[in-house]
């Protein structure tokens, strides 16, 4: 990254020297911040996956959007709804990216004659490239072979018996602006000899529907994934065709959450417009469902894995998950790389070896706090972590706007660093200070939010930690499904709870020391459990536990 800048301010300076035009054009090219998400296979376990951010700088020059049959009518009328009330904030993303350099490349399917005079449209057809052609093909990926398609749409995925499949559209939505600087076509063969005859390498995918066009045409995601593009989804500029009484049965929008999750498994990642409007990402008005922000950032009990988990298990109840991931930001190069701290970014998949010298990111950064704003839930399973003070005063705005917390173990000291915190000019500050030059941290949050007075934890015992219900707790709602269960975590300290307004329901049994409250709900809508091993998620009170927190929570909030 830093190099890029060095590069950048080189060819500046060399610019200014020779005078020319082109190789100032160079110079006023800034990198698009792309901050992507995908799952992939844990590494900890098998058969488990991991959610992982990486940031990105692209060269806008580099990138091209494509619009997947964002139809002026579709023979369905409920999809011809939503097709009209994304294309305005599509047109507002699009716009942002022409002025950023990047290609618009316009690709409503069957439509085409509409814009053969159009010299957006006589500019697609100038390349042609056989290798690339044989490439422009939209099925199944090898990557595809044992998964499961998330939904059912052998109905074509209408949810209104009145609407029969015929060729309704004649155009592209009149709502997105078309230019002469733009590309029309919807021939994958055209679309990829123009990027390799232009240097494009990044493809962004928006448009209708994820489960059929955007995925399967020429042009789409697998086929721009076949010609070794650096394709994504732009998640929250999609929609799916699916009717809610076809299997599995859920939600409209949780289809489309699946059908995300199946392309950032098997296909590639996704993004949200966020990273080009700088505003929070899109959500349809018909999407009613709670919406869950779930904040994690920490490398020992595998919240990375768990927590996407139990998201899935969410969306299957209607319940819509965004991720805030701790992604380290590649920071000061070093050669003498702390070896936990390599393994941790390991662990999210961060390269750690940049040209010969380990590159010691900072992990303090958290990515997507956008969707603290429109969160009726915030789950927080994050690890001594400092964040940039503007990052952090989205969280205490959350927290101040009263809306619920569920605290998971170590969100106890989830932003307090200790001795971690990267520093100006290089090195750490001190354990015995509280914050650095650069960020902030917010030690009180245990205290403060969650009523926590953590101070430590038992050792690591082989027999684990007895949990029981406090007697007369037995018939709390958080408590449904939840008996007395042995865990395999080592059991925190947090006596004695300094709130009056905190009401314990587990309690957590080690021999030879006094018993220590493991869960309880502060206040209203807080509940902080100090459980949350990764083995904890496979017993089965342990899970009711964490369900019914969500569902309790989420009532707290209405
Ligand atoms: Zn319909």
């Amino acid at each position: 990254m830093r190099k890029d800048l060095l590069k950048l301010m080189l060819s500046a300076v060399l610019a200014i020297f020779a005078g020319t035009l082109t190789a100032r054009k160079d110079v006023t090219v800034e990198p698009l911040r792309i901050s992507t998400q995908q799952r992939v296979p844990s590494e900890l376990e098998k058969g488990s996956l991991t959610v992982t951010n990486t940031i990105e700088n692209w060269n806008p020059t580099q990138t091209a959007i494509i619009i997947c049959d964002m139809w002026d009518k579709h023979w369905c009328n409920d999809a011809t709804a939503r097709v009209g009330e994304i294309a305005p904030a599509m047109n507002e993303v699009l716009t942002i990216a022409r002025d950023k350099g990047v290609k618009i490349v316009h690709a409503p399917s069957d439509c085409i004659d509409f814009y053969k005079n159009h010299p957006a449209r006589k500019a697609a057809t100038k390349y042609k490239d056989k290798k690339i052609a044989a490439l422009a093909d939209g099925s199944k990926l090898p990557s595809e072979k044992d998964a499961k398609w998330p939904v059912d749409q052998s109905d074509e995925g209408c949810e209104n018996r009145d609407c029969k499949p015929h060729k309704a559209w004649s155009r592209q939505i009149e709502t997105l602006s078309v230019t002469d600087k733009d590309l029309i076509s919807d021939s994958g063969a055209e679309i990829g000899a123009y990027f390799k005859k232009t240097g494009i390498k990044n493809v962004i995918l928006v448009g209708v529907h994820t489960n059929m066009c955007v995925i399967g045409r020429s042009f789409g995601l697998r086929a721009m994934k076949r010609m070794g593009m650096n394709v994504v989804l732009m998640r929250d500029m999609t929609d799916l065709m699916y009717n809610h009484e076809m299997s599995p049965f859920v939600d409209h929008f949780s289809g489309l959450d699946l059908m995300v999750e199946y392309i950032e498994t098997y296909v590639c990642p996704s993004i949200v417009s966020t990273d080009f409007t700088g505003k929070k990402q899109f959500a349809f008005k018909g999407d009613r469902r709670p919406r869950v922000a779930i904040l994690t950032a920490e490398s020992e009990y595998r919240a990375n894995q768990r927590l996407p988990e139990f998201a899935h298990d969410l969306t299957l109840k209607n319940i819509h998950c965004d991720f805030a991931l701790g992604i380290p930001i590649m920071g000061d190069v070093k050669k003498d790389a702390d070896e936990k701290l390599k393994a941790e970014y390991a662990a999210y998949g961060m390269p750690i070896d940049t040209d010969g010298k380990t590159a010691i990111p900072t992990r303090h950064n958290l990515e997507n706090l956008q969707i603290l704003e429109d969160a009726g839930l915030a789950i927080v399973f994050i690890r001594r972590r400092a964040l940039e003070s503007e990052k952090m005063q989205a969280i205490k705005n959350y927290v101040a706007s009263g809306r619920p917390v569920l605290g998971i173990r170590t969100a106890s000291h989830a932003f307090d660093a200790k001795g971690n915190v990267p520093r100006e000019g290089g090195g750490i500050v001190a354990a015995t200070e509280n914050t650095s030059d650069m960020l902030a941290q917010w030690p009180e949050f245990d205290n403060d939010v969650l009523g926590g007075n953590y101070h430590g934890h038992y050792g690591h015992l082989k027999t684990g930690t007895d949990v029981s219900l406090v007697p007369g707790m037995e018939n709390h709602p958080v408590l449904k499904g939840v008996s007395k269960f042995n865990s395999p975590n080592w059991l925190y300290q947090n006596s004695p709870l300094r709130s009056s307004k905190i009401t314990v329901l587990l309690t957590g049994s080690n021999p030879g020391v006094p018993d220590e409250p493991v869960a309880w709900i502060n206040g209203k809508n807080v509940i902080y459990t100090s459980l949350g091993h990764w083995d904890d998620w496979k017993i089965e009170s342990f899970r009711n536990l964490m369900f019914n927190s969500i569902d309790y929570l989420l009532k707290s909030n209405k």
